[in-house]
Protein backbone atom coordinates (compact mmCIF):
# COMPACT_ATOMS: atom_id res chain seq x y z
CA UNK A 1 0.00 0.00 0.00
CA UNK A 2 1.05 3.45 -0.92
CA UNK A 3 0.66 6.81 0.87
CA UNK A 4 -0.68 9.15 -1.61
CA UNK A 5 0.60 12.38 -0.79
CA UNK A 6 -0.58 15.01 -2.87
CA UNK A 7 0.67 18.60 -3.09
CA UNK A 8 -0.49 21.55 -1.36
CA UNK A 9 -1.50 25.01 -2.98
CA UNK A 10 -3.03 28.45 -1.15
CA UNK A 11 -5.01 27.51 1.53
CA UNK A 12 -3.85 23.94 2.24
CA UNK A 13 -0.01 25.14 2.51
CA UNK A 14 -0.38 24.97 6.23
CA UNK A 15 -2.07 21.46 6.37
CA UNK A 16 0.89 20.55 4.47
CA UNK A 17 3.30 21.66 7.26
CA UNK A 18 1.43 20.32 9.90
CA UNK A 19 0.73 17.26 8.79
CA UNK A 20 4.77 16.87 8.40
CA UNK A 21 5.11 17.61 11.81
CA UNK A 22 2.30 16.07 13.54
CA UNK A 23 2.49 12.68 11.71
CA UNK A 24 5.03 12.47 9.06
CA UNK A 25 7.42 13.12 11.61
CA UNK A 26 7.12 9.71 12.88
CA UNK A 27 7.27 7.32 9.43
CA UNK A 28 10.50 6.45 9.13
CA UNK A 29 11.64 6.69 5.45
CA UNK A 30 10.54 2.74 4.55
CA UNK A 31 7.14 3.42 5.83
CA UNK A 32 6.06 5.49 3.29
CA UNK A 33 6.57 2.80 0.99
CA UNK A 34 5.71 -0.71 2.31
CA UNK A 35 3.51 0.42 5.18
CA UNK A 36 5.42 -1.32 7.85
CA UNK A 37 4.58 -1.03 11.62
CA UNK A 38 4.50 2.45 12.63
CA UNK A 39 5.37 3.78 16.00
CA UNK A 40 3.47 6.34 18.02
CA UNK A 41 6.17 7.43 20.48
CA UNK A 42 4.19 5.98 23.21
CA UNK A 43 5.29 1.91 22.73
CA UNK A 44 2.83 1.49 20.20
CA UNK A 45 2.40 0.35 16.83
CA UNK A 46 0.21 -0.25 14.03
CA UNK A 47 0.41 -1.42 10.84
CA UNK A 48 -1.51 1.96 9.47
CA UNK A 49 -2.19 4.95 10.45
CA UNK A 50 -5.00 4.75 12.85
CA UNK A 51 -8.05 6.56 11.73
CA UNK A 52 -6.69 8.94 9.46
CA UNK A 53 -4.44 8.62 6.42
CA UNK A 54 -2.64 11.46 4.51
CA UNK A 55 -4.48 10.11 1.36
CA UNK A 56 -7.45 11.77 3.25
CA UNK A 57 -6.28 15.63 2.77
CA UNK A 58 -6.02 15.40 -0.39
CA UNK A 59 -6.67 18.37 -3.07
CA UNK A 60 -10.22 16.85 -3.97
CA UNK A 61 -11.24 16.98 -0.56
CA UNK A 62 -10.55 20.39 -0.10
CA UNK A 63 -12.49 21.64 -4.05
CA UNK A 64 -15.54 19.06 -2.65
CA UNK A 65 -15.43 21.80 0.41
CA UNK A 66 -15.23 25.01 -1.81
CA UNK A 67 -18.62 24.19 -3.51
CA UNK A 68 -21.27 26.61 -2.86
CA UNK A 69 -23.58 24.17 -3.13
CA UNK A 70 -21.97 21.54 -0.09
CA UNK A 71 -21.86 24.57 1.73
CA UNK A 72 -25.85 25.31 1.49
CA UNK A 73 -26.90 21.42 1.68
CA UNK A 74 -24.93 21.87 4.95
CA UNK A 75 -26.92 24.41 5.92
CA UNK A 76 -30.05 22.53 5.49
CA UNK A 77 -29.00 19.69 7.44
CA UNK A 78 -27.75 22.24 10.31
CA UNK A 79 -31.49 23.43 10.15
CA UNK A 80 -32.92 20.21 10.33
CA UNK A 81 -30.84 18.91 13.47
CA UNK A 82 -32.03 22.80 15.36
CA UNK A 83 -35.74 22.19 14.40
CA UNK A 84 -35.08 19.11 16.82
CA UNK A 85 -34.20 20.76 19.61
CA UNK A 86 -37.36 23.72 18.38
CA UNK A 87 -34.67 26.19 17.29
CA UNK A 88 -36.42 27.51 14.35
CA UNK A 89 -34.16 30.16 13.26
CA UNK A 90 -32.16 29.13 10.05
CA UNK A 91 -28.64 28.79 11.45
CA UNK A 92 -26.55 30.30 8.60
CA UNK A 93 -28.69 33.03 7.79
CA UNK A 94 -27.32 35.10 4.68
CA UNK A 95 -23.63 35.24 6.46
CA UNK A 96 -21.46 34.25 3.36
CA UNK A 97 -19.36 31.04 4.73
CA UNK A 98 -16.53 29.89 3.45
CA UNK A 99 -15.14 26.12 3.52
CA UNK A 100 -11.88 24.87 2.53
CA UNK A 101 -12.08 21.28 4.28
CA UNK A 102 -14.68 18.70 4.68
CA UNK A 103 -15.05 15.96 7.12
CA UNK A 104 -14.38 12.56 7.34
CA UNK A 105 -18.18 12.17 6.36
CA UNK A 106 -17.91 14.68 4.03
CA UNK A 107 -19.24 17.61 5.85
CA UNK A 108 -17.62 21.30 4.99
CA UNK A 109 -15.85 22.99 7.92
CA UNK A 110 -17.34 26.37 7.52
CA UNK A 111 -16.11 29.43 9.08
CA UNK A 112 -16.98 33.61 8.06
CA UNK A 113 -14.92 36.38 8.24
CA UNK A 114 -16.27 39.69 9.35
CA UNK A 115 -15.07 43.22 10.03
CA UNK A 116 -11.62 44.87 8.83
CA UNK A 117 -8.55 43.11 8.25
CA UNK A 118 -6.29 45.05 9.46
CA UNK A 119 -7.71 45.69 13.18
CA UNK A 120 -7.07 43.45 15.67
CA UNK A 121 -8.39 39.52 15.35
CA UNK A 122 -10.62 37.38 17.09
CA UNK A 123 -11.23 33.86 16.57
CA UNK A 124 -14.47 32.54 17.87
CA UNK A 125 -15.13 28.72 18.14
CA UNK A 126 -18.27 26.92 18.26
CA UNK A 127 -19.17 22.82 18.50
CA UNK A 128 -16.08 21.99 19.68
CA UNK A 129 -17.76 19.02 21.62
CA UNK A 130 -20.93 18.71 19.55
CA UNK A 131 -22.74 17.26 22.16
CA UNK A 132 -22.84 20.62 23.88
CA UNK A 133 -25.37 22.05 22.27
CA UNK A 134 -25.89 25.80 23.60
CA UNK A 135 -22.57 26.79 22.43
CA UNK A 136 -23.21 25.73 18.97
CA UNK A 137 -26.51 27.83 18.82
CA UNK A 138 -24.71 31.27 20.62
CA UNK A 139 -21.62 30.91 17.86
CA UNK A 140 -24.17 30.60 15.01
CA UNK A 141 -26.37 33.21 16.29
CA UNK A 142 -23.22 35.86 16.72
CA UNK A 143 -22.08 35.74 13.13
CA UNK A 144 -25.51 35.90 11.98
CA UNK A 145 -25.14 38.92 14.40
CA UNK A 146 -22.29 40.20 13.10
CA UNK A 147 -23.58 39.50 9.33
CA UNK A 148 -26.91 41.37 10.29
CA UNK A 149 -25.08 44.24 12.03
CA UNK A 150 -22.04 44.99 10.22
CA UNK A 151 -21.05 48.14 12.85
CA UNK A 152 -20.48 45.81 15.60
CA UNK A 153 -17.40 44.51 13.86
CA UNK A 154 -16.92 47.36 11.41
CA UNK A 155 -14.13 49.22 11.15
CA UNK A 156 -12.50 48.71 14.91
CA UNK A 157 -12.52 44.68 15.05
CA UNK A 158 -11.40 41.76 12.60
CA UNK A 159 -13.24 38.69 13.83
CA UNK A 160 -13.26 35.05 12.38
CA UNK A 161 -16.29 32.72 13.23
CA UNK A 162 -16.07 28.88 12.79
CA UNK A 163 -19.81 27.68 14.57
CA UNK A 164 -19.41 24.08 14.31
CA UNK A 165 -15.77 22.56 14.53
CA UNK A 166 -17.57 19.23 15.21
CA UNK A 167 -20.11 18.96 12.53
CA UNK A 168 -19.53 15.10 12.31
CA UNK A 169 -20.49 14.84 15.77
CA UNK A 170 -23.59 17.02 15.46
CA UNK A 171 -25.39 15.65 12.74
CA UNK A 172 -26.33 12.22 14.70
CA UNK A 173 -29.02 10.96 16.03
CA UNK A 174 -27.77 11.63 19.40
CA UNK A 175 -25.00 14.10 18.93
CA UNK A 176 -21.20 13.06 20.55
CA UNK A 177 -18.32 15.11 22.17
CA UNK A 178 -16.07 13.22 19.83
CA UNK A 179 -16.26 13.42 16.30
CA UNK A 180 -16.47 10.82 13.74
CA UNK A 181 -13.20 8.83 14.35
CA UNK A 182 -14.10 8.96 18.20
CA UNK A 183 -11.53 11.32 19.12
CA UNK A 184 -11.74 14.38 21.77
CA UNK A 185 -10.94 17.51 19.23
CA UNK A 186 -9.88 19.80 22.27
CA UNK A 187 -7.54 16.93 22.83
CA UNK A 188 -6.08 16.37 20.09
CA UNK A 189 -3.62 19.20 18.91
CA UNK A 190 0.04 18.54 18.85
CA UNK A 191 1.82 20.31 22.09
CA UNK A 192 4.76 19.85 23.43
CA UNK A 193 3.45 17.44 26.23
CA UNK A 194 1.21 15.28 23.90
CA UNK A 195 3.20 12.03 23.78
CA UNK A 196 4.32 12.13 27.33
CA UNK A 197 0.69 12.72 28.99
CA UNK A 198 -2.07 12.77 26.81
CA UNK A 199 -2.95 9.07 26.92
CA UNK A 200 -1.27 8.72 30.32
CA UNK A 201 -3.79 10.93 31.57
CA UNK A 202 -6.75 9.64 29.49
CA UNK A 203 -5.97 5.81 30.91
CA UNK A 204 -5.34 7.08 34.82
CA UNK A 205 -7.66 10.33 35.40
CA UNK A 206 -10.37 9.53 32.92
CA UNK A 207 -10.52 5.99 33.40
CA UNK A 208 -10.63 5.68 29.92
CA UNK A 209 -13.59 7.39 29.24
CA UNK A 210 -14.18 7.28 25.30
CA UNK A 211 -14.99 10.48 24.92
CA UNK A 212 -12.17 11.97 25.92
CA UNK A 213 -9.72 9.76 23.63
CA UNK A 214 -6.82 12.25 22.75
CA UNK A 215 -6.63 9.39 19.69
CA UNK A 216 -2.82 7.60 19.31
CA UNK A 217 -1.51 10.69 17.59
CA UNK A 218 -2.08 14.08 18.11
CA UNK A 219 -3.39 16.35 15.00
CA UNK A 220 -4.70 13.80 13.24
CA UNK A 221 -7.91 14.74 12.75
CA UNK A 222 -8.92 17.38 9.80
CA UNK A 223 -11.46 19.26 12.82
CA UNK A 224 -7.98 19.71 14.75
CA UNK A 225 -6.16 21.18 11.76
CA UNK A 226 -8.60 23.22 10.81
CA UNK A 227 -8.63 25.39 13.77
CA UNK A 228 -4.34 25.41 13.68
CA UNK A 229 -5.03 26.18 10.13
CA UNK A 230 -7.51 29.18 10.68
CA UNK A 231 -4.96 30.27 13.64
CA UNK A 232 -1.86 30.05 11.32
CA UNK A 233 -3.77 32.03 8.66
CA UNK A 234 -4.94 34.61 10.42
CA UNK A 235 -3.09 35.32 13.62
CA UNK A 236 -5.90 35.94 15.77
CA UNK A 237 -4.76 38.05 18.88
CA UNK A 238 -7.24 36.54 20.98
CA UNK A 239 -9.38 33.35 21.02
CA UNK A 240 -12.98 32.64 22.20
CA UNK A 241 -13.93 29.01 22.58
CA UNK A 242 -17.40 28.62 23.88
CA UNK A 243 -18.82 25.28 25.88
CA UNK A 244 -20.88 24.02 28.08
CA UNK A 245 -21.80 22.84 30.97
CA UNK A 246 -19.21 23.32 33.45
CA UNK A 247 -20.37 27.49 34.37
CA UNK A 248 -17.48 29.41 33.93
CA UNK A 249 -14.61 31.33 32.06
CA UNK A 250 -11.21 29.88 31.91
CA UNK A 251 -8.45 31.73 30.59
CA UNK A 252 -5.15 30.39 28.95
CA UNK A 253 -2.64 32.54 28.09
CA UNK A 254 -0.36 35.40 28.57
CA UNK A 255 -0.25 35.77 32.91
CA UNK A 256 -2.10 32.46 33.12
CA UNK A 257 -0.42 30.34 35.84
CA UNK A 258 1.92 32.85 36.55
CA UNK A 259 3.49 33.44 39.58
CA UNK A 260 5.53 36.34 39.48
CA UNK A 261 4.44 40.18 38.94
CA UNK A 262 2.81 40.45 35.83
CA UNK A 263 3.81 41.91 32.43
CA UNK A 264 1.90 45.04 31.78
CA UNK A 265 1.32 42.80 28.33
CA UNK A 266 0.57 39.82 30.57
CA UNK A 267 -2.00 42.20 32.63
CA UNK A 268 -3.87 43.11 30.21
CA UNK A 269 -4.09 40.09 27.75
CA UNK A 270 -5.52 38.39 31.57
CA UNK A 271 -7.85 41.51 31.87
CA UNK A 272 -9.63 40.06 28.79
CA UNK A 273 -11.33 37.21 30.73
CA UNK A 274 -12.39 39.91 33.66
CA UNK A 275 -13.61 41.95 30.87
CA UNK A 276 -15.85 39.53 29.84
CA UNK A 277 -17.16 38.91 32.88
CA UNK A 278 -18.08 42.05 34.07
CA UNK A 279 -20.12 42.52 30.85
CA UNK A 280 -21.49 39.13 31.43
CA UNK A 281 -23.60 39.18 34.96
CA UNK A 282 -19.85 38.65 36.33
CA UNK A 283 -19.87 35.39 35.17
CA UNK A 284 -17.48 33.15 37.59
CA UNK A 285 -13.89 33.31 36.48
CA UNK A 286 -11.48 30.41 37.31
CA UNK A 287 -7.65 29.42 36.70
CA UNK A 288 -8.00 26.07 35.06
CA UNK A 289 -5.72 23.64 34.51
CA UNK A 290 -5.20 22.82 30.85
CA UNK A 291 -4.91 19.64 29.13
CA UNK A 292 -2.56 17.73 27.01
CA UNK A 293 -3.50 18.43 23.50
CA UNK A 294 -6.18 21.19 24.60
CA UNK A 295 -6.73 24.80 22.89
CA UNK A 296 -5.90 26.47 25.73
CA UNK A 297 -2.77 24.34 26.07
CA UNK A 298 -1.64 24.92 22.18
CA UNK A 299 -3.30 28.65 21.49
CA UNK A 300 -2.73 29.86 25.16
CA UNK A 301 0.27 28.26 26.82
CA UNK A 302 2.36 27.41 23.82
CA UNK A 303 1.66 30.17 21.31
CA UNK A 304 0.62 33.00 23.69
CA UNK A 305 -2.43 33.89 22.41
CA UNK A 306 -5.05 34.74 25.11
CA UNK A 307 -7.81 32.17 24.95
CA UNK A 308 -10.59 32.59 26.83
CA UNK A 309 -12.78 29.27 27.43
CA UNK A 310 -16.53 30.21 27.76
CA UNK A 311 -18.64 27.41 29.66
CA UNK A 312 -21.93 27.99 29.43
CA UNK A 313 -23.91 26.94 32.48
CA UNK A 314 -25.70 24.06 30.82
CA UNK A 315 -26.13 22.06 27.30
CA UNK A 316 -30.19 22.87 27.29
CA UNK A 317 -31.35 24.01 24.28
CA UNK A 318 -34.01 25.43 25.76
CA UNK A 319 -31.50 27.75 27.23
CA UNK A 320 -30.34 29.42 24.31
CA UNK A 321 -32.34 32.68 24.66
CA UNK A 322 -31.36 33.65 27.79
CA UNK A 323 -27.53 32.73 26.94
CA UNK A 324 -27.91 34.88 24.08
CA UNK A 325 -28.53 37.98 26.72
CA UNK A 326 -26.36 37.15 29.24
CA UNK A 327 -23.08 36.72 26.86
CA UNK A 328 -23.60 38.51 23.58
CA UNK A 329 -22.38 41.90 25.53
CA UNK A 330 -19.33 40.15 26.58
CA UNK A 331 -18.92 38.34 23.31
CA UNK A 332 -19.05 41.72 21.50
CA UNK A 333 -16.77 43.16 23.67
CA UNK A 334 -13.97 40.19 23.30
CA UNK A 335 -13.73 41.36 19.64
CA UNK A 336 -13.30 45.11 20.38
CA UNK A 337 -11.41 44.61 23.23
CA UNK A 338 -7.84 46.34 22.82
CA UNK A 339 -5.52 43.79 22.95
CA UNK A 340 -2.42 43.09 19.78
CA UNK A 341 -0.40 40.48 21.11
CA UNK A 342 3.43 42.10 20.78
CA UNK A 343 6.80 41.06 20.20
CA UNK A 344 7.85 41.95 23.72
CA UNK A 345 5.61 39.96 25.51
CA UNK A 346 8.67 37.73 26.68
CA UNK A 347 11.26 40.28 27.13
CA UNK A 348 11.76 40.03 30.91
CA UNK A 349 12.49 43.71 31.38
CA UNK A 350 8.80 44.44 30.71
CA UNK A 351 7.48 43.15 34.10
CA UNK A 352 5.96 46.08 36.13
CA UNK A 353 4.25 46.28 39.09
CA UNK A 354 0.70 45.25 38.00
CA UNK A 355 -1.16 42.73 40.71
CA UNK A 356 -0.82 38.63 40.03
CA UNK A 357 -4.33 38.07 38.30
CA UNK A 358 -4.32 34.18 39.05
CA UNK A 359 -4.28 34.95 43.36
CA UNK A 360 -7.78 35.64 42.29
CA UNK A 361 -8.79 32.91 41.51
CA UNK A 362 -8.71 29.24 42.69
CA UNK A 363 -6.35 27.38 41.02
CA UNK A 364 -8.60 23.49 40.47
CA UNK A 365 -11.80 22.96 40.69
CA UNK A 366 -13.22 19.08 41.15
CA UNK A 367 -12.30 16.83 38.71
CA UNK A 368 -14.72 18.29 35.31
CA UNK A 369 -12.89 18.71 32.42
CA UNK A 370 -13.12 21.28 29.53
ZN1 LIG B 1 -16.47 21.05 25.84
Amino acid sequence: MKLRVTSYSGAATGLGRLLMLGTFAWLSGPAFGQMKLIENGLGQSFSQLPFVSPTNFSDSLIEQARQTGAVRDFCQQVKVQYQRYKWLENPCGNVKWRADLHTRLGRPLIYAEFGTVSTETTLLLGGVHADELTPINLAFRFARYLDEHPGIAGAQAHVIIAPLVSPDGFLRQHPTRTNANGIDLNRNFFTADWYDKAQKIWQQNRRRVLAHFPGYFPNTEIETLFQIELIDRYRPDKILSIHAPLGFLDYDGPGSGVLRPLTSTEAKAKRLVKAISESSQNYKVVDYTFYPGSLGNYAGNERHIPTVTLELQTTDPRKCEAYWQQFEPGISQTIRYPFVRTPALDLPNEIDNATPFSTQYPQKIGKKTI
